[in-house]
């Protein structure tokens, strides 16, 4: 098995808040804070809270979605009078631990967020890459009271839209269920023990560890589904009985995906997928009932520090 090395990965952002009622990653960053957790080893660590202005209000966001203001296009885009807040933030955020894409950028960004979806832990990432696939490897082999899966969604870099595609390296965790604005302990414990097991394993790497390659199973975004709407987009279903907290469960041709108003029932026609963030609660406005992927192996490398 061939062996990649990486550089030193000396600059660690943990980022919760990034909507402002995904009370999980909050109260960890402001534990951290509190704590004053700035150095891991030779590393520094920031604790960031990404959305100061939602997370006061306990809403998702203020004017306009902050994990989605992350392309190149809009950290590009002049300020304005009329610039919503979550785009200025979203140009703070870039400055303080990128700019995105340049050598400036902090190594690994972390962002916690919450979904109200039955995914147990969920490492959600853009391009293929080896640091984080293998730090999804070490939580799934350390973490055995929770699932632990991982989400490929292939966008290029230039057009990834959320926080931590700022980083050189980084990975959303979407932990659920949990409703927006509530605190559930085992999330919380969830959440914790994935950042814990996180910076353990930079702290091995930046020792000199080699982390042996295998294979690992993983996700990868196939396509979302919307809700039955009549002519003027009101929803005329709710998601099946049958595929509430199914997240993960193979989907086939003929399962039932929604229960309409009118007493029908829908099913899923062609190719078997899995679906995920069923019934996420902030996808209604994005017109998303589902999101459906392909089950995938990726063969890594091992990986070493190297120059
Ligand atoms: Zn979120």
């Amino acid at each position: 098995m061939e062996q990649t090395s990486f550089p030193p990965m000396s600059r660690v952002a943990i980022c919760g808040g990034t909507h402002g009622n995904e009370l999980t990653g909050v109260y960890v960053v402001r534990e951290m804070q509190k704590q004053k957790v700035d150095k891991l080893g030779s590393a520094s660590v920031t604790a960031v809270l990404a959305n100061p202005r939602a997370t006061d209000v306990c809403r998702r966001y203020i004017e306009k979605d902050l994990n989605r203001c992350f392309t190149d296009a809009l950290l590009r885009s002049p300020i304005t009078d009329s610039t919503p807040y979550e785009l200025r933030r979203a140009q703070e955020l870039n400055a303080q631990l990128g700019p995105k894409g340049s050598e400036e950028a902090v190594d690994l960004l972390i962002d916690l967020h919450n979904t109200t979806a039955n995914m147990g832990l969920c490492l959600i990432f853009y391009s293929l890459d080896w640091i984080t696939l293998h730090i999804y490897k070490y939580i799934q082999s350390k973490m055995t009271n929770v699932p632990v899966r991982a989400i490929q969604l292939d966008v290029p870099m230039s057009d990834a839209y959320s926080l931590e595609s700022v980083g050189k390296h980084g990975f959303a965790i979407e932990v659920g269920p949990q409703p927006n604005g509530v605190l559930r302990a085992d999330i919380f414990n969830a959440v914790k023990s994935a950042v814990d097991l996180t910076l353990t394993w930079l702290q091995e790497f930046s020792s000199g560890c080699t982390f042996e390659g295998g294979e690992v199973e993983a996700y990868t975004f196939a396509k979302h589904v919307d809700y039955p709407r009549d002519p003027a987009g009101e929803i005329t279903a709710a998601v099946h009985p049958e595929l509430q907290d199914k997240d993960f469960k193979l989907l086939r041709s003929g399962d039932p995906v929604f229960l309409m108003f009118s007493g029908e029932t829908v099913t899923h026609e062609g190719e078997e997928l899995y679906p995920f963030f069923v019934n996420e609660c902030a996808y209604y406005e994005k017109n998303i009932a589902f999101q459906l992927a392909r089950r995938t192996t990726f063969t890594l490398p091992s990986i070493c520090l190297g120059n």
